[in-house]
């Protein structure tokens, strides 16, 4: 099912709040599309702020972590905000949201000997086994940072992961069983409200599927940062259609 040109243009124009709505659906209804916004890096202002926007939507955000990031663990020139901890993620966790691993220090796995890159997951999953409550790999999706991957290494993390998100392209299939592999794009290094708002409209009048979308932090923070006033009236509209779901990834891969 899509929705036509017209109902897209509701949603996504500049038009007035409330003309999609209707009594919401649960989720017996299948979905047609599914959009998951991933948000990166765990810069701490935005994800307590993001988290709170999808809770105003009786949403679950999905948010993605480096291991090390509030010890500084990452040396990349857009990560050199306040980085949350691990208290912070497992509050946000117990309140319904979804905490991955993105690495141990963000590195890029692909310029390393692939030993060496599978000793830095090894680390990151080691941090997550002691720090994030009710975590395992095996029912994870690890998001690799840049999302570079190599067959070789991808071949490594499916033995340790339920799922790995890397690049390139945001449209995936709806989910299925044995869905391992997960891509998606992004845009950067400025502000991503008019690009996000376009791949959206383009992914809503096509064919069903899953859009995953690699964001980062909200408004100041962070490599292209999207606006907190966008992200919360992009989530209420998206919210108003029957046939949209927002979710983060293991509750997708568990809709099957
Ligand atoms: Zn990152």
């Amino acid at each position: 099912m899509k929705i036509n040109r017209r109902d897209s243009l509701r949603l996504l124009g500049a038009g007035t709040l409330g003309i999609l709505a209707g009594p919401l659906r649960g989720n017996t209804a299948k979905a047609s599309h599914m959009v998951t916004l991933s948000f990166d890096d765990g810069f701490e202002k935005s994800s307590i702020k993001t988290a709170e926007i999808y809770e105003k939507y009786g949403l679950s955000a999905c948010i993605n972590v480096i291991a090390t990031g509030h010890l500084g663990g990452s040396d990349d020139e857009y990560q050199d905000w306040p980085m949350g901890d691990f208290s912070l993620w497992n509050e946000l966790k117990k309140r319904g949201h979804e905490i991955m691993p993105h690495s141990y220090r963000h590195a890029k796995l692909t310029k390393m000997p692939l030993k060496e890159a599978e000793g830095l997951v090894q680390k990151c999953m080691d941090v997550f086994d002691k720090e994030l409550d009710g975590y395992a790999s095996d029912a994870s999706v690890y998001n690799c940072a840049y999302n570079a991957s190599s067959p070789e290494l991808e071949a490594w993390l499916k033995t340790k992961f339920r799922a790995i998100r890397t690049g390139w392209g945001h449209f995936n299939p709806l989910p299925h069983e044995g869905q391992f592999r997960l891509t998606c794009s992004l845009n950067g290094p400025d502000n991503i409200d008019k690009p996000l708002l376009k791949a959206v409209d383009e992914f809503l009048e096509g064919p069903s599927g899953w859009m995953i979308y690699n964001a980062h932090g909200l408004d100041e923070e962070g490599w292209g940062p999207m606006s907190s006033v966008f992200l919360d009236e992009l989530l209420g509209r998206l919210k108003e259609i029957d046939h949209v779901r927002v979710l983060p990834v293991i509750p997708a891969l568990d809709s099957v």
